[in-house]
């Protein structure tokens, strides 16, 4: 069987793609895109098509990843999606750690073009792949050189955590930061 490539998760784009399905609902509220089985199987064809996935073990895998980026935050608040749930860091260690392991890993070192290459690769399919490409992704990014510049956006409404593009960037979008200073505005009047 063909060995999968597994590239790495360290631009963050799967690692937010999968924390980002809980989001303000734009009612000052928070909606989950996972809040059904089947919209959990259409993110995961959308990524891997024809993979079929335990929606429950998807939910767990993202509380995980969820508690590892508070982890990363902090001191920092985390999400305020979070606040009253998070998982507690030795579970989602657990789990992370687990998903990995399913992809029974090997890395494939190159010295052939004149630098030093390595390739993950996986044997694995469907269900442990999947979980275990999600973890890996969480990991490379929170890891790797952006994680340093992860942030959760404290504006009012606003769950999303982001990636700052610069050092004083506060909030994810100019919208929140409207929103803030309108808030703060409002509080001085009181
Ligand atoms: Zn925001």
């Amino acid at each position: 069987m063909q060995n999968v490539v597994l590239d790495s998760g360290a631009d963050g784009e799967l690692a937010l793609a999968l924390v980002s399905t809980i989001r303000h609902d734009g009612q000052g509220g928070v909606a989950d895109d996972f809040e059904a089985d089947e919209h959990v199987a259409a993110w995961i064809e959308a990524r891997w098509p024809a993979a079929r996935v335990d929606a429950a073990k998807v939910r767990e895998l993202r509380r995980a990843a969820r508690a590892a980026f508070a982890a990363t935050v902090s001191p920092a608040p985390p999400s305020r999606a979070d606040t009253a749930k998070l998982m507690t860091t030795a579970t989602a260690g657990r789990l992370l750690t687990e998903a990995i392991a399913g992809l029974g890993l090997t890395h494939e070192v190159d010295v052939s073009s004149g630098s030093v290459e390595v390739r993950r690769t996986s044997t694995s399919r469907g269900e442990q792949l999947v979980l275990g490409s999600l973890a890996l992704a969480v990991t490379d990014f929170l890891t790797g050189p952006l994680a340093v510049r992860l942030r959760s956006c404290q504006a009012p409404r606003c769950v999303r955590y982001f990636v700052q593009s610069h050092g004083k960037q506060q909030w994810c979008k100019q919208s929140c930061g409207n929103r803030a200073r309108v808030a703060r505005h409002a509080a001085r009047q009181h």
